[in-house]
């Protein structure tokens, strides 16, 4: 029966999870409090942590030791993540996408008001 959901892949686990990681990342505060910054850095390396696709949850354990979570404000932390998720488009053959638009894609619709 197609109607039936049923649980996530890999490709669906990923595209459900960046979507709620980009929007989180979008929403996070202008002015952060110095706890919203512990608080944001635990919250990715626990994560990483438990990401149910094991070998991503690896990849992406690793990544983050290398590059860590840029807290200081929701620019700086939607542009470190956007810059991660092109870390995994690339490993993966996918396009790159263009981090100027990061805001547009995942908070203010595109300008051209096709999100309207
Ligand atoms: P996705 O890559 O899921 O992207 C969804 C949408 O996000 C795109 O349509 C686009 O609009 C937007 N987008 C694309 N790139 C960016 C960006 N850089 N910044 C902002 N928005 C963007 N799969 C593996 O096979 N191996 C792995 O090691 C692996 N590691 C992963 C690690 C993490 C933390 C996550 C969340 C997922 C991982 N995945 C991995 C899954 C993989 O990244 C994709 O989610 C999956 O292949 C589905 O791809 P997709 O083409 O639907 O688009």
């Amino acid at each position: 029966n197609n109607d039936r959901e049923c649980p996530l892949d890999k490709e669906e686990l990923g595209k459900n999870t960046w979507s709620f990681l980009h929007t989180m990342a979008a929403y996070y505060p202008d002015e952060p409090s110095e706890k919203q910054k512990c608080q944001m850095k635990s919250f990715f390396r626990n994560f990483a942590m438990f990401y149910p696709c094991h070998i991503c949850a690896e990849h992406f354990q690793e990544d983050i030791k290398l590059i860590p979570p840029e807290v200081s404000n929701a620019d700086d932390l939607s542009k470190w993540l956007c810059f991660m998720h092109n870390r995994v488009n690339l490993r993966l053959g996918k396009e790159e996408f263009d981090c100027s638009r990061v805001r547009e894609r995942w908070k203010d619709g595109w300008k051209d008001g096709s999100c309207d």
